[in-house]
């Protein structure tokens, strides 16, 4: 009998990776936000052509990289964000599965720019098909800029699996609004095809929010706070007459990361029983701040699921921050005296 078994190499091996952390435009825009912040940014521009299909840039003012970091920044779990695996109990960055820099230049032809305060010169890489086409020096910005060209061009199935224009935009605008929610005092630009889409000055949450959602929430927002030894509730809920039909406008942040949970959304919206009608939605951003060693943020590859050890005291605490901000702020249902 012979042996059959072999290891891919790594173009094909990235590729398969490439599948969990890139579906779509929107989704390597998070991933470049994410190492934008974590580079300790605090301007970012982001540029986007053809939502996303045919470019995604993102500028950052951070630390950058050396030249060896620039190009080992491409390899599949490589990162400077862990060491052992102890560290995955205490992450405070977005990032440390090093892949997704690797899973990007595996499916779309990726222009690097990096450069250190303390060098002269900086690092230029292009990238595409997880093959390295040039290296040189390169003078410009401390900081990092990073172009996603033509994404899945060396997939033409996936390619065509993309939706339309719009439906990409709105993915991308999701992902750039829940990056800049959580971070404002960082300051965010949205370009589309050379068009302004949002230009964000450091400030105020309140002030981020009504920049992201538009005018019709100022002085329409009711702080919220609750501290309890297990877990801190902050961010602001809208007022019932600014809830939606839909569900778009409702943010849980765990650590200052996004999450999704139907979970805790139903605990804010029981908290607004009586107030809304059962097809209106409230509008929230909540921060939860929990130790990292209570939540497992590792269950999922695009890291918005999240496992809490004890999902029911935290959405107690919700309901009761919620409930009570609602309560002090007189935004309580009236009661129905012809009973
Ligand atoms: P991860 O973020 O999980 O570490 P990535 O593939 O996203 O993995 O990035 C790999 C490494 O490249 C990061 O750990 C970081 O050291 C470096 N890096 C990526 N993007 C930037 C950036 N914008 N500025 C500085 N360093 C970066
Ligand atoms: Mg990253």
């Amino acid at each position: 009998m012979s042996d059959v078994i072999q290891l891919l190499p790594d173009a094909i091996a990235n590729q398969i990776a490439a599948g969990e952390v890139v579906q779509r435009p929107a989704s390597a825009l998070k991933e470049l936000l994410e190492n934008a912040v974590d580079a300790g940014a605090t301007q970012v521009q982001v540029v986007v052509k053809e939502s996303g299909k045919q470019l995604i840039q993102v500028i950052d003012n951070g630390k950058g990289m050396s030249a060896t970091d620039a190009r080992m920044s491409f390899e599949r779990h490589a990162t400077s964000k862990i060491r052992s695996s102890n560290d995955l109990f205490s992450i405070r960055t977005f990032g440390f599965r090093g892949e997704a820099l690797a899973s990007i230049a595996a499916v779309a032809q990726v222009e690097l720019k990096t450069r250190q305060a303390e060098s002269e010169l900086g690092t230029l890489i292009h990238i595409e098909g997880s093959e390295v086409k040039k290296q040189e020096p390169f003078a410009g910005n401390v900081g990092t800029s990073v172009s996603m060209k033509n994404l899945f061009y060396n997939v033409p199935a996936r390619r065509n699996f993309l939706k339309s224009n719009p439906v990409e935009m709105r993915h991308i605008v999701d992902e750039f609004q829940r990056v800049a929610l959580s971070y404002n005092e960082i300051g965010f630009s949205l370009f589309q095809q050379d068009l302004e889409v949002y230009c964000l000055t450091p400030g105020k949450l309140s002030h981020r929010i009504v920049g992201l959602f538009g005018k019709n929430y100022q002085g329409q927002l009711v702080p919220c706070e609750e501290l309890t030894p297990h877990v801190n509730v902050k961010g602001y809920i809208g007022k019932p007459e600014n809830a939606k039909k839909t569900r778009g406008e409702q943010f849980f942040f765990v650590n200052n990361r996004f999450i999704k949970s139907s979970y805790l959304n139903h605990a804010v919206s029981s908290a607004f029983e009586g107030l809304l009608q059962s097809d209106q939605h409230p509008f929230y951003v909540l921060f939860l701040e929990i130790d990292p060693s209570h939540i497992d943020i590792n269950v999922h590859p695009t890291k918005t699921e999240i496992k809490f050890d004890d999902e029911r005291t935290i959405y107690a605490v919700i309901r009761s921050a919620v409930k009570q901000a609602l309560g002090a702020h007189h935004v309580v249902p009236s009661l129905d005296f012809s009973l």
